[in-house]
């Protein structure tokens, strides 16, 4: 069974009936479980929530990560490949409608002269993205790609458009190791709003993306919603919901949840709903408690302030020194953003304040040494002048 097919076993009208039916004892009973149950985690993203039940879960949930991941960070950062996409998704700064954006693909050049500056900051684990546009950086680009940077680091993940098994699988024998792919809004009513045309228009393709490439063998899938887009409390769960499938249907796999809040982007648009700093801590904790094993990422969408406030609530996973817009890095921002960053700090000012707050800052996969394929050692040059 697909996770669509699961998806549709919880209808979110059932999920808001049940929401406004949560009192406190149910609340008090899911943070009095070991393991919460799935109807546990939605009384917790409850906005009946008391300031001093949301500070127990806080307590609870730093416990746990304690246990479970102990106290480490990992850095990675992004790579832009190509802002160029046919999608015309409304919150986003790469989409085809924005007409005035400078479009830029990197070449082989561009791609590792990039790569080496990351490289030079310290980071070992990074994750390259792409917009869609099948005719300017499309599956041969990308394994490309990654076979020129692949060699530098010790873990290669990629955010790009949902790819088949068959796709995934050639990544995967590339050397990339993991999958970042947000479903936006699992709304299925609401989803062809933000994204009216272009091939994104398939939820359910899309939906299913981390499945197939779990199926191709990549080691670490990440998802998301994008908190602002569709109501608060469904999507949260629906995250969970998601990320409890993926855990148990590809246990040799590590699943992540990200928690990308809507920004204002080129093009001008503004969350419908925001989520606010509360909703965004009781969501990372909520998720903690339903699922210890889970890597939780912050990305620099969020403030420094704030980054720093949650990272001892479950966090293991932050990017740090972002920009978001092809070779920017190097020095070309004149190209476009896909986002506004929020957190401006350099990757060194990061990494001292996460160790300052007594966290081991992890720049390599550690884990990646022990597959077969790619390790740094590997890294000899990268064949262009
Ligand atoms: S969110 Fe992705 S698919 Fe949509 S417009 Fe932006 S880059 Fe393209």
């Amino acid at each position: 069974m697909s996770f669509f097919d699961v998806l549709q076993q919880y209808p979110a009208a059932d999920l808001v009936a049940r929401v406004d039916r949560v009192e406190d004892a149910d609340i008090e009973r899911a943070l009095s479980r070991t393991r919460p149950s799935i109807d546990d985690y939605l009384c917790l993203l409850s906005p009946r929530i008391s300031d001093v039940q949301l500070e127990t879960m806080a307590g609870l949930a730093h416990r746990v990560t304690m246990q479970r991941f102990g106290r480490t960070i990992r850095l990675y950062a992004p790579l832009y490949l190509s802002n160029h996409c046919s999608n015309g998704c409304l919150y986003c700064g790469f989409s085809a409608d924005n007409r005035g954006l400078v479009r830029k693909t990197l070449n082989d050049r561009e791609i590792v002269r990039e790569a080496e500056h990351l490289r030079r900051l310290g980071f070992r684990d990074i994750l390259l993205l792409t917009g869609e546009a099948p005719k300017f950086a499309g599956l041969d680009y990308l394994e490309h790609a990654v076979r020129l940077v692949a060699p530098m680091f010790s873990s290669l993940s990629i955010e790009v458009f949902p790819l088949t098994r068959a796709g995934y699988r050639r990544l995967v024998d590339a050397g990339v190791d993991g999958l970042t792919l947000y479903q936006e809004t699992y709304d299925q009513g609401l989803y062809p709003e933000f994204h009216p045309y272009g091939p994104k228009k398939d939820f359910r393709f899309r939906l299913e993306g981390p499945e197939r490439g779990g199926e191709a063998g990549i080691r670490m899938l990440g998802i998301g919603a994008l908190l602002g887009l569709g109501d608060f409390v469904t999507d949260a769960f629906y995250t969970g919901l998601h990320a409890r499938y993926l855990m148990h249907r590809f246990w040799r796999s590590q699943v992540s949840v990200s928690f990308p809040r809507l920004r204002p982007a080129e093009g001008g648009f503004r969350p419908r709903s925001v989520v606010d700093d509360r909703q965004l801590a009781q969501l990372i904790c909520a998720l903690r408690l339903l699922l210890p094993d889970a890597g939780l990422v912050l990305s620099t969408r969020e403030s420094a302030r704030l980054r720093d406030n949650l990272l001892p609530l479950g966090i293991t996973r932050m990017s740090a020194g972002s920009r978001t817009a092809p070779g920017a890095y190097e020095g070309h921002r004149d190209q476009g953003e896909q986002f506004s960053v929020s957190d401006l700090r350099s990757p060194d000012e990061v990494r001292k304040v996460v160790a300052g707050n007594g966290y081991d800052v992890v720049w390599k996969d550690w884990d990646g040494a022990f597959t077969a394929g790619r390790h740094e050692n590997r890294h000899g040059g990268t064949g262009i002048p």
